[in-house]
């Protein structure tokens, strides 16, 4: 528990030692208030009155630091809030344990909020602008998924009472999202149609300033390429043998050969995971790791095939055999300018906030180790216009956006110039400029939900740019159709 809500309960049980019952009667007349309507401004009250608590939470959850898959308490944190704020959870859905859904009301619109949770392995930090790990090689939140799940968990909350107060019908879902960082977990929950009733989803994600986000992503196939061949003596016996490591390197010969017949920003990368354990020995298992990559995922089903096909044919060519494992496979996101713009209005109401003194000191700190040309260092105070373009990086978001019209805004939970998967990033997130960032996404998260329930016609017009983009005969389909989701990924 904080200090500020020890000192808080504390106070609180003075007053009935000396007021008594009169109080505690007080107490009970004033609680119909809470139930009065509620408006943007009373919405974003409560959200800062609980923000100690949420800060707690997002603490809690930052010293976890559980990555993808193992999130068990993580999890069990951010069920517990929606479960005494009135929800119904459904845990350990689409086979997977730390996945969760957690419902209130009924009826329609369905408005989904998702929130992530997991860390990244290597990035332990503590919450101070030098490089300090507080666990030799262990997992850190670099990515802001602690700030992420409670600030969502935090605007599911706030939602919940404003239709409540405002005896509002429709169905808020909260979704518990696990392994976000290469496990793609939300493929997973979309397969098991728990997204199949949802008209449109509302989600942040930390960054280093706060804007809506109207940039998409690269989807992304990645697969394990492994040869069989035959072991003989190399010396003396190589033609017995058939080199898997020859059917790995003619696979990367040719997929290296193709790079000047894809289109130019597609991305392919690779590891040979293993390739023979000594040279005098015909390898009998050689294996490539690929990824690839394109800002369009119809695009990238293309690109993937002629790569298995290039395995295919070096499998033939040497004298192997070829198994593909397809690992993951998210989607490129889909942006909706609808909705972009009209989180950008929510978060301009909402507006950045500024550093305190100390939150200077150590934002100045972080920025001596930030290299590149930086944003101004107050610009947490601001609100920067929309970005359209494509990122590099790849989300298991992008599926969730192909299926359902999704927004997505960006806080200023990191100091200005720091990027994900640093450790600037989990010490910023690890103190208050990590917590005033989240309550700026948890109140404009609140007030677009908000909008979207209010108002029939933003849905419509989200649905009719979603339908115009996908195309007439779109239908959303994974490459993990059959995959179990690898709960052991980063074990
Ligand atoms: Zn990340
Ligand atoms: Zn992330």
């Amino acid at each position: 528990m904080s200090a500020t809500m020890k000192d808080r309960r504390s106070a609180r049980a003075s007053h009935l030692c000396r007021c008594g019952l009169a109080f505690a009667a007080l107490l009970v007349a004033s609680m119909p208030a809470a139930a009065q309507p509620m408006d943007a401004n009373a919405v974003m009250a409560a959200i800062d009155q609980k923000t100690a608590a949420y800060r707690d939470v997002a603490t809690k959850i930052w010293s976890l630091a559980e990555v993808g898959y193992q999130e068990t308490q993580s999890s069990a944190l951010l069920q517990e809030q929606l479960r005494s704020a009135g929800f119904t959870v459904n845990a350990g859905v689409a086979g997977i344990p730390t996945a969760f859904t957690a419902t209130w009301g009924s009826g329609k619109p369905v408005i989904g909020i998702i929130g992530e949770f997991d860390a990244l392995p290597g990035l332990s930090q503590a919450a101070q602008p030098d490089r300090k790990p507080l666990v030799a090689d262990g997992p850190g939140h670099g990515c802001g998924h602690h700030l992420f799940g409670t600030a969502a968990t935090a605007s599911a909350i706030a939602v919940k009472a404003w239709l409540s107060a405002n005896k509002r019908s429709g169905t808020l879902r909260f979704y518990g999202t696990p392994a976000e960082e290469g496990g793609a977990g939300k493929v997973y929950m979309l397969r098991a149609g728990l997204f199949d009733d949802i008209d449109a989803v509302v989600t942040m994600h930390p960054g280093d300033r706060n804007a809506s986000s109207a940039s998409s992503t690269l989807a992304n196939i990645t697969g394990k390429f492994r040869f069989r061949g035959l072991s003989a003596h190399a010396s003396t016996a190589p033609d017995r043998g058939r080199s898997a490591l020859d059917g790995v390197e003619a696979m990367n010969a040719m997929v290296n050969l193709m790079r000047e017949h894809v289109p130019s920003d597609a991305r392919i990368h690779y590891v040979i995971t293993n390739g023979g354990r000594a040279p005098n020995v015909v390898p009998d298992f050689a294996e490539a790791y690929y990824y690839a990559r394109h800002n369009d995922m119809r695009v990238l089903e293309g690109i993937w095939e002629r790569i298995t096909n290039a395995a295919r044919g070096a499998a033939l060519g040497t004298g192997t055999t070829m198994e593909l494992e397809v690992t993951g496979a998210v989607w490129n996101v889909l942006p909706n300018s609808y909705l972009v713009s009209l989180m950008q209005d929510n978060l301009r109401k909402v507006g950045g906030y500024e550093y305190t003194p100390a939150e200077r000191a150590f934002a100045e700190g972080i920025r001596k180790t930030l290299d590149g040309e930086l944003p101004p260092i107050d610009s947490a105070n601001a609100v920067f216009a929309p970005e359209a373009g494509i990122g590099s990086a790849s989300t298991d978001l992008g599926d969730v956006s192909w299926r359902v019209p999704t927004v997505q805004l960006s806080a200023a939970t990191w100091v200005p110039g720091t990027p994900a998967h640093s450790w600037q990033a989990v010490a910023a997130g690890g103190m208050s400029i990590g917590v005033k960032g989240m309550i700026v996404a948890a109140k404009s998260m609140s007030l677009m939900a908000m909008d979207l329930f209010s108002d029939p016609a933003h849905l419509v017009k989200a649905r009719a740019e979603f339908d115009k983009r996908r195309g007439p005969d779109f239908k959303y389909a994974t490459r993990l159709a059959d995959r179990k989701p690898p709960l052991d990924y980063r074990k």
